[in-house]
Order: C-alpha cells, then structure tokens, then sequence
C-alpha cells in the first residue's frame, strides 16, 4: 500500500511516499518559494534528484504537479495506487488527541485553533485542503505534534496563573515534537519493553525533553508554544516573563517584536552571534572563541537539569535517549549533556559514543540509568498512523 506524507509549510510542501507495511520510502521531494518568484521543486527517486523550475503559485498547483510528475516519471501508474495522505498538522490543541481523518468539515474545525499556531497551522491545514480536493477518495489524515502529550495531567499542563485564563483561553502547556517523542517510545519499547520509562531528548534546530511512562507523556519541556523549555538553535527556551516588558521599552519594540527576537535571534544564535547551527558553535568552541564555549555549555547544561528533573519525576527513568540533528550527530554534545549528569550515575562510553546517526547504546556497562542515540522518523510514524487508520477502517 503506497502511502503519501505531506508537511505543508507557507511557502513550502515536503512529501514522501512510503510503500507500507515495509516502511520503505519510495521516492521523496520539496516544492519551494510556492507563491512567490523563482519557485521549483525536487522530486529523489530511484537514487536520482531532479530539479524543476515552475510557477507555483499556490499550494494546489505544487499538489497538482506532484501527482503528474509522480505518474511521468514511473513512480506510480496512476493515482488510485495511493491509498492514503497523512499530514503533519502543527496544533490539534485539547480537542485532537488522535491521528484523524481529514475532510473540508473537519479542516475547518481544526482552523479553530490557528490563533494557537498561527505561523504553522493555516499552511498544513492548505496543504491538506489541496490533498481532499485532489485526491477525493483517498483517506487524509491529520496527525497532530501535540496530540502525544495530551496524555499530560492537569498538574502537569497548567501553569501556576489564575485558572480563568486556562478555562477561557485555553492557556495551558500543550506540547511539541510530539510525533518525533512517539516514535522513540514506539522504538524504545520495541527495544526494550512497553513498560519502560523514558526521558526523550529531540535535540536539533528546535529542542524539547518529554518524560514518557509505559508508551505515555507524563510531562514536556515545550509549552503553549514551542518558544518554551530548553535552549534552542535560535529559540531562548525559559525565561523570566518580566524581561519581556521590560525589554520593550529598553528597545522601543512591540511585544511580538520580542517574541521574534526571542524565537530568531536567541539560543545558539544569541549567546555565540554566531550561528544558530550547532556545528559553527561548535567548530567556534574549538577555536577557543568564548561566546561559542560559553553557549555550548549553557546549551548542554539545560538540557542535563531537564533530565534530572525529569529522571525525578518519573522516578527513576530506565533510559535517555538522543535524537534529532544535534543528538543523532553530535558526539561533543552528548558528551556534553551526560557528564552534566554524573550525580545520576550515568556515564557514556566514549567509544560507543564515536559515530553518528544510528540507533545505539552509548552508556557505560555499570550507569544507572541506560543512554541511546536514535534516530528519529516523524514521516514514518505519520505513514504508520495514517495507515494504521486505513487498515483499521479495512478491518
Ligand atoms: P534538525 O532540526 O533535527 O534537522 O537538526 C538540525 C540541526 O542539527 C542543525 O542546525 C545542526 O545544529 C545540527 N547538526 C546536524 N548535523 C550535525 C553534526 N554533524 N554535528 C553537530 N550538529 C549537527
């Protein structure tokens, strides 16, 4: 069964077509700068990348395209062989907590909730739009990077601010990464058992820690938004809420003006002005450049107190595990992270720890608490729970 995953973005589409149940990624592409000048799109099959300049001018066009190029160049010998959409929708909010199928109604109903979301939401929600229109009687299913963490309890997701807001306005933590979390504990559990407790750590240009309990969130370091929790590429994660006005004033800026400030320039990017990518800070560090150093280890140092923290509240966790650019690809980082937590018994191998972007144990034979990179696959657990809905409406 071929199935499509979609991740629309303004000016963007990002696809992979996935055979399943073999998980095995048939072809892949990007359509880019859709809406605006100079758009073209780059479609991988078969060990070869093509490239197309071509007038997108909107997110119906690029999904048009997509499906003559897929059938020109031999990928599929016509459109019925895709069985089902799924599509990566940044917010689903209290109401979305399960992958679901997608229909005009039910996009409309999700579009509720794009104040929540507003930079993602209404770009994947057009994606998806486009796909029911062009593929009518194919099954699109929205899967939701918040719906994970909706296994959260209240004690966990309310923040200590008068109850109304959370009652009327719908402030509370909701969570982020949440497909990427999933498939790690869907990994881990394969690995290790269901009844494990985990501390992931989605640690690329985003950054976020989940504490997961027999295949459940129990807590997340992302909040309301993903501006929340640990330092990121260029995101300052916490921070005290009183520097906002006070900054405003300072710079003469508008509160959204900071918030971008906080979002863009902030993180790696703020304390090194360098670079919000870990490899410049971390190639400035070894050229001894102080704000490099310093930035790598306050970015380390975040991410250990989140794990201890998180180890506390699961009391005891069985495993750690890193992900996503920095903590597939990083050796210095990890090792960074885990000698910041040496007063949890846990120890890394250096050995075990020279490599890069596989799934591997990294922890020494005698530390408490067991240490894994892996690597993760949010379009294949968009595909898995897209077409865990088709074989369960089959069924
Ligand atoms: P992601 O958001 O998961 O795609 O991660 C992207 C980030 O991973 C980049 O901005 C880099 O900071 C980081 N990254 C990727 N490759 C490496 C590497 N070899 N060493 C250190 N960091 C890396």
């Amino acid at each position: 069964m071929k199935i499509l995953t979609v991740n629309a973005g303004s000016s963007s589409l990002k696809f992979s077509l996935f055979e399943m149940p073999e998980e095995k990624v048939i072809a892949s592409g990007l359509f880019e700068k859709i809406g605006l000048n100079d758009s073209f799109y780059t479609i991988k099959y078969n060990g070869e990348k093509i490239t197309k300049e071509y007038d997108l001018k909107d997110h119906s066009i690029a999904v048009n395209k997509l499906m003559s190029e897929l059938i020109e160049l031999g990928i599929i010998n016509s459109l019925d062989e895709i069985e089902g959409v799924g599509h990566r929708i940044l917010h689903g909010a209290q109401e979305f907590s399960e992958p679901t199928v997608l229909s005009e109604e039910i996009v409309k109903e999700i579009s509720k909730y794009n104040e929540l979301g507003p930079l993602h939401n209404p770009a994947n929600l057009m994606g998806a739009s486009s796909f029911i229109k062009a593929l009518p009687n194919v099954i699109n299913v929205g899967v939701f990077d918040t719906a994970f963490h909706q296994t959260m309890e209240e004690k966990e997701y309310l923040y200590p601010v008068p109850y109304e807001w959370y009652e009327l306005y719908g402030i509370r933590k909701y969570g982020f990464h949440g497909t990427s979390h999933k498939y790690i504990s869907k990994v881990m559990s394969e690995a290790l058992g269901p009844d494990i407790k985990i501390i992931s750590c989605h640690i690329g240009n985003g950054g976020s820690l989940c504490a997961i309990k027999n295949g459940k969130v129990v807590d997340t370091t992302m909040g309301f938004t993903p501006l929340a929790g640990i330092m990121m590429g260029s995101r300052s994660g916490d921070i005290d809420p009183s520097i906002i006005p006070f900054i405003m004033k300072k710079l003469n800026k508008s509160a959204d003006e900071i918030i971008t400030m906080l979002n863009k320039n902030s993180g790696l990017l703020g304390i090194s002005g360098i670079s919000s990518d870990s490899r410049d800070v971390e190639s400035g560090a070894l050229n001894g450049d102080p704000r490099c150093i310093l930035a790598e280890e306050m970015y380390a140092q975040k991410i250990a107190n989140y794990i201890a923290v998180y180890n506390n509240l699961l009391d005891g966790a069985d495993a750690i595990v890193l992900t996503a650019g920095v903590g597939e690809n990083s050796k210095t980082m990890r090792k960074m992270i885990i000698d910041r937590i040496h007063s949890l018994g846990v120890y890394i191998d250096d050995k075990l720890n020279d490599f890069r972007g596989e799934f591997r144990k990294i922890s020494t034979d005698d530390s408490k608490i067991l240490v894994y990179v892996v690597p993760t696959n949010e379009e294949l657990m968009i595909a898995l729970d897209t077409y865990n809905i088709i074989v369960g409406d089959k069924n």
